[in-house]
């Protein structure tokens, strides 16, 4: 018995590796709407909160048991379009256990223009709760909403269990085209490696950013005493066509 219907089509891709997963939603943020939350390795007995039709349903389960119990059953766990459906800084804060939320969503890009999470994301991490970053498509197909946001996973063998481990360990970046080769932080130098972009910009605590620009860069090294606050950092890359990818934050500098 399956609490959770299965919609993907049996796929008969050589070594492709299918993550079972589901959007839950739950009552509900400040502004009065839904929760969405996301879990991705997600266990087929695990028991819904009691939110039919996504009517809101004063009695159903709250964000931080659900994310809980979605935290220990082995998921990875992140919170979903935080602009899309308004989610404010005091909500992600009622959530203890998650491992990351959304810095874009594809659909909610094409759809709405309410694509980016990067506002919340950034006061949370000033508040110094330690969260990491995913891009998602969230297609519907209703339109053309696919191939927009994705992860790109470092792990040892392309098994459910490592992917799904390498990504609760924030071993992956995020998305919408230019690719990461690698990231080194060391004796307060940091050194970014990458396909061919334009931009690059090192995020850091409340207003602290550091800002490169030159055709095709593939690397470039950062002096952090830029970034005096030592809270956290997060680096993003942009391309000619204006496409990002962004680093999970980095705490130790
Ligand atoms: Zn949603």
């Amino acid at each position: 018995m399956f609490n959770y219907p299965i919609t993907l089509p049996q796929l008969k891709i050589k070594n492709f590796t299918v993550i079972p997963g589901a959007e839950l939603h739950t009552s509900k943020m400040g502004n009065g709407e839904l929760w969405h939350i996301l879990a991705l390795g997600l266990n087929n007995k695990f028991t819904p909160p009691n939110q039919p039709n996504f009517l809101i349903n004063n009695k159903s389960e709250n964000i931080d048991s659900l994310s809980s119990r979605l935290f220990e059953s082995g998921a990875f766990v992140s919170l979903t379009h935080p602009e899309w459906n308004g989610m404010a800084l005091p909500d992600t804060l009622k959530v203890q256990e998650v491992h990351a939320i959304e810095i874009y969503n594809h659909s909610c890009s094409i759809e709405c223009d309410r694509g980016s999470g990067v506002a919340v994301l950034d006061q949370i991490l000033n508040q110094g709760k330690e969260i990491n970053i995913i891009a998602t498509d969230d297609s519907h197909f209703h339109i053309n909403d696919a191939f927009g946001g994705w992860v790109m996973v470092k792990s040892d063998s392309n098994s459910k269990e490592a992917i799904l481990e390498a990504l609760k360990n924030g071993h992956y970046y995020s998305s919408q085209g230019p690719d990461f080769k690698n990231i080194k932080v060391q004796n307060g130098r940091l050194e970014v490696s990458c396909s061919p972009i334009e931009k690059i910009i090192v995020s850091g605590y409340g207003s602290a950013s550091i800002y490169r620009d030159k055709s095709a860069m593939e690397t470039a090294v950062f002096n952090l005493s830029l970034l005096p606050q030592k809270k956290w950092l997060r680096v993003t890359i942009i391309d000619k066509d204006g496409n990002r990818a962004w680093t999970n934050p980095i705490y130790d500098y």
